[in-house]
């Protein structure tokens, strides 16, 4: 039985972290949990789950549960020590990082020092910093499992491989809700269009990085960090069916590729079950006949130019892609209040990059100045 921790689980990945354990339940236990203020979704998961420990991010929020649970001898507590309390609780076997920006880092790095096993879907938190993370994880011995579909792949079909043997990761890209328009149409598109994801449904600001297409530039440093190779070897391809997850090209070319359905309940319950693996009867089989054909395109740097603000700061590396990663979450939720463009967000990242001299091998406190004084940035860039 794996005891686990979730932080996020009212998201999108969250819920369907609950239906991979609900599947299980001689296999996962859920002991801990997190959730932003989703009270209602957060009541049923507690009602259903009944985890011994529930951090909430605002005090309001922690009031109404306790009084909610009076009853019952469920622990709740709310803040950033309570994430991190339910990040490490009770010493839990797996934390299922699935919270949405860097505020995963800390307890992430805390989890590590507990010898927790991350599987990690919190991209933003590798992005952030992700050579302490991976630090972390190399000093404590402890794994980092990918939750993100391309990474899980890439990781299944590095399984039985030499990694000093490895040329090339081809991670691939649906396109996002606007990967039909010219960049030109691309001034006057609404949140709503944008929150349109033709073949994925997850939650909001994943689905805007996906339309600028930033969500691959920050899986491009992801992969970077999970499998240590460097932005040369690293490429990105289009194919819009969401069919082929990645692939990984070794020194022989040949090319090992993972399939399926674009459903997240697989990646995730492959990480948990890692190095096993347990049926998923939910999930509908490939067919592949059902699509006849696929389709690759190669990624257009000039029309995503996100993508090349994520390779940018990726070489860049040191505070570089904590500027990127927090230009990009301020100008996102910026977007989804209706305060700026849609293009406006890469206007945002650009002149934050621009202003930014990098600091190499930051410290996490130079990580959190740097990741405050850019969100201030586009702040007043914004307003
Ligand atoms: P979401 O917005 O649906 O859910 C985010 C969760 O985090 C919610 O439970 C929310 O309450 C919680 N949360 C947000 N801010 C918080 C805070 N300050 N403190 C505590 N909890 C907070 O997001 P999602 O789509 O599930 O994505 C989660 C992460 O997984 C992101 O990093 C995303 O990039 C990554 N990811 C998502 C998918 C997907 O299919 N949704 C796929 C791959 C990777
Ligand atoms: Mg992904």
């Amino acid at each position: 039985m794996k005891k686990i921790s979730l932080l996020g689980a009212t998201g999108s990945i969250g819920i369907q972290t609950l239906d991979v354990i609900e599947s299980h339940p001689e296999h996962f236990k859920l002991l801990a949990m997190s959730f932003g203020s989703n009270i209602k979704t957060g009541v049923d998961i507690i009602s259903k789950f009944k985890p011994a420990f529930v951090a909430v991010k605002d005090k309001e929020t922690y009031e109404k549960l306790k009084f909610e649970f009076s009853s019952n001898d469920i622990k709740f507590g709310y803040g950033d020590n309570a994430l991190i309390e339910a990040a490490v609780y009770d010493r839990v076997d797996c934390l299922v990082n699935a919270v949405v920006g860097s505020v995963g880092l800390v307890p992430t790095l805390r989890a590590i020092e507990n010898n927790i096993t991350i599987a990690i879907a919190n991209k933003e938190t590798l992005v952030t910093a992700g050579h302490l993370v991976t630090e972390h994880a190399a000093k404590y011995n402890v794994k980092l499992l990918p939750v993100d579909s391309e990474h899980s792949a890439i990781f299944q079909c590095l399984q039985g491989e030499n990694e000093k043997t490895i040329d090339r990761l081809i991670v691939t890209a649906s396109g996002g809700s606007f990967r039909d328009k010219k960049r030109e149409e691309l001034h006057e598109v609404t949140v709503e269009q944008a929150l349109n994801h033709p073949n994925w449904s997850m939650g909001a600001k994943i689905t805007i990085d996906s339309a600028t297409m930033m969500n691959k530039g920050l899986e491009v440093i992801e992969a970077h960090w999970l499998f240590n190779i460097p932005y040369e070897k690293i490429d990105v391809l289009l194919h819009k069916e969401s069919i082929i997850h990645s692939l990984v090209e070794f020194q022989d070319r040949s090319i090992k590729a993972q399939l399926g359905t674009p459903d997240m309940r697989g990646p995730i319950q492959y990480a948990l079950t890692y190095p096993d693996r347990l049926p998923l009867e939910k999930s509908k089989r490939l067919e592949l006949w059902e699509f006849g054909k696929l389709h690759f395109e190669k990624a257009d740097f000039n029309r995503y130019k996100c993508l090349q603000f994520a390779y940018d700061s990726g070489k860049i590396g040191g505070t570089m892609p904590t500027v990127l990663n927090a230009a990009n979450e301020e100008a996102v939720a910026s977007f989804l209040k209706g305060k700026i463009k849609f293009l406006q967000i890469e206007e945002c990242i650009e002149r934050a990059m621009d202003k930014h001299e990098s600091i190499a091998h930051p410290g996490l406190e130079q990580i959190q100045e740097v990741d405050q004084l850019t969100r201030n940035f586009v702040q007043t860039l914004i307003s």
